[in-house]
């Protein structure tokens, strides 16, 4: 690999430096974890994909003028991305009901939320990504104001985007969750992954999970499910180019 010194290690991606100092690699691993790591698994071949689905995904983004980290994928698993000075915020869009929202407010099981929901967390495993108001992020010197405001407008122009893509491959985009960075510029660029590690993915006909969830609840093809959407988004020729059947 052309990367030297690692300079993130998440819960299943990595970041390499490497000879640029504007550019990173974003190295995909096959571990999955859930509930704030407690549980943990090794998937081979899960890596493969979501460098597949994210590349792609973020590769529709750009083509409709959202800048994101991705340059390209360099090989399977290792996507080069611009380097981005990460702002420490998950920010999750809503389309329907479902998950932890349920948990903590009276919404109607998939309950259809339009205008979508866009809730902002804290990300930071010491304190349990704590959801966040405006207020707050501010004063702890997170975001300001015009970059939250950026950010959301960002966030529902790529759920529109998104949610007409997957659509029209037969998925149906439930709730997703983003993460924003700064480039050397300044400017708010979409960082690190779109997969179904990080967004909730139902079968447009079926209301089939096609996402995380299924790892969530103890599922035993968790792969097939990783497989299978990837073979949904990724274009033919990218699956044969990358040796996916
Ligand atoms: P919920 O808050 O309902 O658990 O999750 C909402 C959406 O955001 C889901 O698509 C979920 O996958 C994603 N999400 C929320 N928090 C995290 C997180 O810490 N890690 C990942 N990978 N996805 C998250």
């Amino acid at each position: 690999m052309d990367s030297k010194k690692l300079i993130y290690a998440g819960k299943a991606k990595d970041v390499y430096e490497t000879e640029n100092p504007d550019e990173v690699i974003v190295a995909f691993r096959d571990d999955i974890t859930a509930g704030d790591g407690e549980k943990k698994d090794n998937l081979q071949g899960k890596g493969h994909c979501n460098s597949l689905i994210s590349t792609k995904l973020f590769e529709i983004l750009e083509e409709n003028g959202i800048a994101t980290q991705c340059i390209e994928l360099k090989k399977s698993c290792h996507m080069r991305a611009k380097k981005l000075e990460m702002i420490p915020l998950e920010v999750i869009a809503r389309n329907i009901a479902t998950g932890s929202l349920l948990k903590r407010f009276p919404f109607e099981e998939n309950q259809k939320l339009d205008p979508p929901i866009i809730q902002m967390d804290y990300k930071n495993d010491e304190y349990h990504d704590p959801m966040l108001n405006e207020e707050i992020t501010i004063a702890l010197g997170i975001a300001s104001q015009e970059d939250l405001d950026e950010i959301k407008k960002i966030t529902l122009k790529i759920n529109k985007i998104l949610s007409e893509f997957l659509k029209e491959k037969g998925i149906l985009l439930v709730d997703f969750k983003l993460e924003f960075g700064k480039d050397k510029d300044g400017n708010i660029v979409l960082g690190d992954e779109i997969s179904p590690d990080t967004c909730r993915y139902w079968d447009i006909n079926t209301l089939q999970t096609l996402d995380k969830d299924s790892f969530r609840q103890g599922q035993d093809n968790v792969m097939d499910i990783y497989e299978q959407v990837c073979g949904m988004i990724v274009d033919e020729k990218d699956l044969k180019k990358w040796k996916i059947t």
